[in-house]
């Protein structure tokens, strides 16, 4: 567990998040406010004894039963979990089990683990004929497409034979790739050549996708939308630290998510505050890489060389939606600081907190993102905020 005070809660994706919601990283779910038979049981029992004790138990149980709720589960590969207000409490088996039946079917169709998924079926069919896909495959795919051509090709999920090369499938790798062979998988990446008709898609022979840069917060945007048609208004769902949250967690309380330290995963950076509606996700280096020749190489490759992209530890995305946040995340961090920057001048409402594989660490916030985020004193000194001229 977290050396970082007593109110974190969890680890995950590259960030933790804090406050009184017990989380994923406890095995099971955790309930931390008490039940109302126990909440009642209490209040008879303290009556009885003393009066002043009871007085200070039921502010102590009155405080508890505004906390929220969590509930956890394994899915897409990694942990997830749903969160509601305190108010939703009763109901959250419910609506956990409403959420992970979202994933699954999502899961049945985006993933590249299993062969009968669209997007296997898409890869296997490639360059012969086109798939017919559901609305959700097809609406990923146009979203993979759009923020492809925001970040000017840095997205770009048709980079799969590029992933399998470096080792990041289901064969290791011993040594770095050909040139030659990088060569020849990088003309097989390109989003553009995705093809999209009604209710079929279509790829160029030889090309796959991987999804795993989009896929987890298109998931966390459909498990919030059958929360909010479940009438919950307030809430947190989070996907292997794709994270979008509804409402506030306790009347005049914002949901707050803790910032690891991409150098050292046990401190805390700091928090950001999530306003309603909002997601974030980080995109490192630390969690997922493979070694080759006592070398570290990133899982997220830069598809205009073919390389695993360096220089970067971590990209923090916040953005009205999780897709955005997840996919940006991904893009931000092949393309740094600089580019990155001047890709957000056209993704309005989207703020990002930038690190660069460089000691002692530095913390490059765009200024929307100043203003969410709050740095624990000891890193204060190492904030930069990037100027809100060279935006323009
Ligand atoms: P994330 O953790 O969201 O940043 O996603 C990283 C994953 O996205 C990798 O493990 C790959 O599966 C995939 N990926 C790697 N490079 C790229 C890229 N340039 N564009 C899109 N997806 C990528
Ligand atoms: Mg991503």
């Amino acid at each position: 567990m977290l050396a970082a005070g007593p109110s974190v809660a969890r680890l995950g994706g590259g960030k933790l998040r804090l406050g009184r919601t017990a989380g994923p990283g406890i095995p099971g779910f955790v309930l931390t406010a008490i039940s109302r038979r126990a909440l009642g049981h209490c209040l008879r029992t303290w009556s009885r004894l003393y009066r002043i004790l009871f007085l200070v138990a039921m502010g102590a149980c009155s405080r508890e039963s505004t906390e929220p709720v969590t509930r956890s589960f394994a899915s897409m590969g990694t942990q997830a979990s749903v969160t509601v207000a305190a108010e939703y409490r009763d109901r959250l088996p419910e609506l956990t089990e409403a959420v992970h039946e979202v994933l699954r079917r999502l899961e049945d169709q985006l993933s590249t683990y299993r062969s009968d998924s669209e997007i296997s079926r898409l890869a296997a069919a490639a360059g012969r004929f086109p798939i017919s896909v559901s609305a959700d495959t097809r609406r990923i795919l146009e979203l993979a497409r759009r923020y492809g051509e925001l970040s000017r090709g840095a997205f770009d999920v048709t980079v799969a034979p590029l992933v399998q090369l470096w080792g990041f499938g289901r064969r290791a790798r011993h040594s770095v790739p050909d040139p030659e062979v990088i060569e020849d998988r990088l003309r097989l990446v390109n989003f553009r050549s995705i093809e999209l008709q009604g209710g079929s898609a279509f790829l160029p022979a030889g090309m796959s996708l991987d999804l795993g840069g989009i896929g987890k917060g298109f998931a966390v945007d459909k498990a919030v939308e059958v929360l909010r048609r479940s009438g919950v208004r307030a809430a947190m769902v989070d996907l292997g630290g794709n994270i979008r949250v509804l409402g506030q967690a306790e009347p005049g309380t914002s949901w707050t998510i803790g910032i690891r330290n991409p150098f050292e995963s046990e401190r805390v950076l700091g928090v950001i505050k999530l306003p309603d509606g909002m997601a974030v996700a980080t995109s490192g280096n630390y969690e997922r890489f493979v070694e080759i020749g006592g070398r570290r190489y990133s899982h997220i490759i830069d598809p205009r060389t073919g390389y695993p992209v360096e220089g970067m530890a971590g990209v923090t995305v916040v953005s009205p939606d999780a897709t955005g946040s997840d996919a940006l995340s991904t893009a931000l961090f092949v393309l740094g600081v600089e580019s990155g920057f001047e890709v957000l001048k056209d993704v309005p409402g989207t703020e990002a907190l930038f690190i660069r594989d460089r000691d002692p660490v530095e913390l490059w916030l765009t200024p929307g993102m100043a203003t969410l985020f709050t740095a624990v004193p000891e890193y204060e000194p190492a904030i930069r905020v990037l100027s809100a001229e060279a935006r323009k």
